[in-house]
């Protein structure tokens, strides 16, 4: 798992000495549309995908203004300190550290979360395990590798009269998703707790989620820089045949939940048939495997029979 953390103030690091650092010979007297244009043109060069939408958030990140605000100041020629505090973040960027770290956040089902280098970037295809989670009321639900809190927080939000409990392994994590908790007014209907998977867990619950890390050790080289240099390991890395976690999480589940309660994980796109056997012989029934946005298997859902004794 990577140490790095996200300095509370990004605009303040400077990465000169990254390798592909953004140099502009003279940038001052340059207006910010031309710095924008150069530094873009950085970013492209680096290899990063969409470098105008980027730069305009660093920018944004960099001056604390509004979007919006972008194009009015772009004649505007700035004073050294607002150059170098945006060039720090661009040659954070052009060195492919993620957009979530540099600017500290991440947008996820409509809110927006904290996020640091020791948790996993929340993703927009783990929006898919929220809607299906809100398919069918709960009243206490279990996020199994928490991370950020994201799942579990936008499910409380969503339901008025949820409680919940997050656990990860990480205690960096829990810290992130109890300022997450806090930050959107869910500190009295959610609890932490650091816990191997089910080792610290007590009660019972109607709904498990869990994103827990899938991605088999030989897939490392094929990830973008930015989840392989920045992201946990220990969130993303699940052994040689990437259900380690499902594993864990398929032994403990049954005794967690309610008759008739629900687990609901996320899985890789080819993983849906194995989840599903292992959701089988843990006695969970009417398994359904549900597709993401981009037509990608994306979670496998589940339930505890509901004729089962209480
Ligand atoms: N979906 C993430 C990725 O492909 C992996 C997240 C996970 O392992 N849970 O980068």
């Amino acid at each position: 798992m990577t140490t790095e953390k996200t300095s509370d103030n990004p605009a303040s690091k400077n990465s000169g000495n990254h390798p592909g650092a953004f140099q502009v010979s003279d940038p001052v007297g340059l207006n910010w549309g031309e710095l924008l244009r150069e530094a873009a043109r950085t970013l492209a060069e680096a290899g990063i995908p969409d470098p105008m939408r980027d730069v305009r958030a660093l920018l944004t990140h960099a001056l604390s203004i509004p979007v919006e605000q972008v194009t009015l100041i772009m004649p505007d020629c700035p004073p050294e300190p607002e150059i170098e505090s945006f060039l720090g973040l661009v040659a954070r960027r052009a060195a492919r550290e993620p957009m979530a770290h540099i600017l500290g956040k991440r947008a996820f089902f409509g809110r927006e979360f904290i996020v640091t280098a020791d948790v996993l970037d929340p993703r927009p295809e783990t929006e898919h395990l929220v809607e299906r989670a809100l398919d069918a009321p709960f009243r206490r639900v279990l996020d199994l590798g928490c991370g950020s809190g994201c799942i579990l927080l936008s499910l409380l939000d969503e339901r008025k009269f949820a409680t919940g409990l997050g656990v990860d392994i990480s205690p960096a994590a829990l810290e992130v998703s109890e300022r997450n908790a806090r930050k959107l007014g869910l500190g009295q209907r959610a609890s932490f707790r650091q816990s191997d998977w089910f080792e610290t867990v007590d009660g019972m619950f109607d709904l498990i989620v869990s994103n827990p890390p899938y991605i088999t050790t030989t897939e490392i080289d094929d990830l973008p820089r930015e989840v392989r240099e920045f992201e946990p390991h220990l969130a993303l890395f699940a052994g040689p045949d990437g259900l380690a976690a499902y594993r864990a999480i398929l032994q403990g589940a049954p005794r967690r939940l309610l008759p008739g309660g629900r687990l609901i994980v996320e899985i890789g796109p080819t993983q849906g048939d194995a989840v599903c056997a292992l959701f089988e012989s843990a006695g969970l029934v009417g398994c359904e495997i549900g597709k993401d946005l981009a037509g990608r298997d994306r979670v496998v859902a589940g339930s505890r029979p509901a004729s089962d004794p209480a």
